[in-house]
C-alpha cells in the first residue's frame, strides 16, 4: 500500500481507471493442458496477469527423507518470471515469493487427496509470466486446475479473488495501480463444493463492515471463477459433463 496518491482510482461516475465499476472482475480466460511435459498444466489470463501452472506427480519422493507414511507431500513454488513486471525482476527467489507458496500451498491442500499417495510427491509450478496486481489469487485458480489435469484425485476445486478499498470504498479484484494506490486488499480463495475460506490475508485496513463486504464480494467473484473452471475442464474433458449429469439431483415424478 501506497499512502501517497498520484492517480483519482474513481471518476465521477463511479468507474475505475480500468472503466471497471466498483464490483467488477477483470476479464478472465482460462486453458486446461497447454503443456506436453508437465502431467498437469493450466494457463490463467486474469485481466493482465498470465500465469501458467505445471504439476507433476504423484510421484516417488525423492530425497526419501520428505516422505510421509500416511500422504503425498504437496510442495509448491510461486515463481515471478524477470520479465513479469516493469522493472526487471531478480531471478532469485524472494522472500514474497517463499510466503506465497507457502500460503498457495497451504490453500490447495485440503482439497488434494494426499492420503491415496502415501510416500509420494505432488509438486506444484506456478510461473507468473506477467504481473498485475493478484497473482497469487490467480495462480490459486491455475494450480488448482493443473491438479486436476494431472488426474490427481481432488475434494473440489479452489478459486481466488482478491478485494479491497480504493479511494474510500471497497472495490474486486484489484489492478496493480489500485492495489499500490488503494487502502486495503484481501486475497481470499474459496472451495467450490464445502464453501471453506482455504486463503484469506489481508493488506492495509478495513472497517469491519468494510471487512465484510470484501469478503462478500471475494466469495461471490470465487464462485464465478469457480464456474469458468468447470468450463474449462468440460471445454478439455468432455466427460465432465456426463460427470456433472450424474450429480444433479434426480428429478422426482410425483
Ligand atoms: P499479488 O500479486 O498476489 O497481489 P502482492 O500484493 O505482493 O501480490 O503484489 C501485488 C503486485 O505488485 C504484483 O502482482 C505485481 O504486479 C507487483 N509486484 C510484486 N512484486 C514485485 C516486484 N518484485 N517487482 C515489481 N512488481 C512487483
Amino acid at each position: 500500500m501506497n499512502n501517497h496518491k498520484q492517480v483519482r482510482l474513481i471518476d465521477e461516475n463511479g468507474l475505475r481507471v480500468d472503466g471497471r465499476k466498483l464490483d467488477e472482475l477483470r476479464p478472465i480466460k482460462i486453458e486446461v493442458g497447454i503443456l506436453d511435459k508437465a502431467d498437469g498444466s493450466a494457463y490463467v489470463e486474469h485481466g493482465k496477469n498470465k500465469i501458467l501452472a505445471a504439476v507433476y506427480g504423484p510421484r516417488e519422493a525423492h530425497p526419501k527423507h520428505i516422505a510421509i507414511a500416511d500422504r503425498a507431500v504437496v510442495r509448491c513454488r510461486y515463481h515471478m518470471a524477470p520479465f513479469s513486471t516493469e522493472e526487471r525482476k531478480s531471478p532469485a527467489p524472494s522472500r514474497r515469493e517463499l510466503e506465497l507458496s507457502k500460503v498457495i500451498r497451504e490453500s490447495l491442500e485440503p482439497a488434494i487427496m494426499s492420503e491415496y499417495f502415501p510416500r509420494a510427491t505432488i509438486d506444484i509450478f506456478i510461473e507468473v509470466l506477467q504481473a498485475d496486481a493478484g497473482t497469487r489469487c490467480a495462480g490459486i485458480t491455475a494450480a488448482s486446475l493443473a491438479l486436476v489435469d494431472a488426474g490427481i484425485p481432488m475434494r473440489e476445486l479452489v478459486a481466488g479473488c482478491a478485494a479491497g478499498k480504493i479511494d474510500g470504498k471497497v472495490a474486486l479484484d484489484l489492478s496493480d495501480i489500485e492495489d499500490k494506490q488503494g487502502e486495503a486488499d484481501l486475497p481470499v480463495a474459496l472451495m467450490s463444493k464445502s464453501n471453506v475460506i482455504s486463503l484469506l490475508q489481508m493488506d492495509g485496513s478495513l472497517t469491519e463492515e468494510e471487512f465484510g463486504q470484501a469478503l462478500q464480494m471475494s466469495i461471490d467473484a470465487c464462485r464465478k471463477i469457480n464456474e469458468m473452471q468447470r468450463e474449462a475442464l468440460r471445454q478439455k474433458y468432455h466427460v465432465i459433463q456426463a460427470i456433472q449429469e450424474k450429480e444433479e439431483p434426480a428429478e422426482v415424478n410425483a
